[in-house]
């Protein structure tokens, strides 16, 4: 499940070990992305509101995850990105900056041909929402009812962006996505993120931010408690803004390994993306680690 909230308060777990954190971080990576440690940023306590203050996590080494037989993309031909009913202008220039970094990212083919219609939603999906009364959308006969089905055979996964707002089960406000890891399919709202009409880099940013987190589930990644990373779960827009657009080194040679990207020419494609479609808040970030990685 990602990010929501629930009507009337919010679950608390246990937060990680800041031991457990520093144990993963001691693991002696491959080169380059042992070099890159010296650059990254340690997971920082969370706030109480945070997804670690919510939730146990443990992490994982990059040994557990070769070791753990994790979906591997060469089985497979591409990701599919899925517009799922009528996007409008704006939403459709984020849909498809969303396309290109996620390319960039994991070095593998992104399709976006697939399209599915809301009025193949099934009716009693829809909701009127107990307090505003705008419609909502419920994400498990999303999943099951009209995703799954149009699932081709050779995606790794699917993930749908929609601008309908969506929620998980009653007792929910709503949901920003969900995913099912087992049926590899996803969906996403746009419809929280901001107006990209008004904001369109911050609106950008966050839905691809959002997207190849979920896509890196979908290679089996868990949520990272070893550093500052894209793969940090995350309880809220204003924790998931403040993460970085890029994976931490445990979870760069994870998605290196698995995809066989070369993270020198993947970090030179995320800066071009990010240069050509206006993502200028992370360009410090990706050009600093693209000369890095240059030099290791
Ligand atoms: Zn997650
Ligand atoms: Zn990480």
């Amino acid at each position: 499940m990602a990010a929501g909230t629930l009507l009337g308060g919010s679950r608390r777990g246990r937060s990680a070990s800041a031991g457990r954190a520093a144990e993963l971080r001691a693991e002696v990576l491959a080169q380059p992305f042992e070099a890159l440690k010296k650059r990254a940023v340690p997971k920082r306590a969370p706030a109480p509101d945070d997804w670690l203050a919510l939730h146990a996590e443990v992490g994982q080494p990059f040994s557990a995850y070769a070791l753990g037989g994790p979906v591997r993309a060469a089985r497979y031909n591409a990701f599919d990105l899925v517009m799922l009913g009528e996007l409008d202008g704006a939403h459709r220039r984020v849909a498809s900056v969303v396309v290109a970094y996620a390319r960039a990212f994991f070095g593998v083919p992104v399709r976006s041909a697939l399209t599915a219609r809301l009025e193949d939603v099934p009716a009693d999906a829809w909701r009127r929402h107990p307090v505003t009364r705008h419609p909502q959308l419920r994400t498990g006969p999303l999943l099951e009812g009209v995703l799954r089905p149009l699932r081709p055979r050779d995606t790794i996964g699917v993930i749908a962006l929609t601008a309908a707002d969506l929620y998980p089960e009653e007792g929910w406000n709503f949901v920003f996505g969900q995913a099912s890891l087992e049926d590899r399919v996803g969906v996403w709202s746009l419809a929280r993120l901001g107006d990209p009409a008004r904001e369109f880099e911050r609106c950008a940013g966050r839905a691809a931010r959002t997207a190849v987190h979920e896509m890196a589930h979908m290679l089996s990644l868990p949520h990272c408690i070893a550093y500052e990373c894209v793969v940090n779960g995350s309880n809220s827009l204003r924790e998931s803004d403040q993460a970085p657009a890029e994976p931490c080194p445990i979870c760069l040679q994870k998605l290196c390994w698995n995809t066989g990207a070369d993270p020198v020419k993947r970090a030179e494609a995320l800066v071009r993306v990010a240069r050509d479609r206006g993502l200028t808040a992370w360009l410090p970030l990706l050009e600093e680690r693209s000369a890095a990685l240059r030099t290791l």
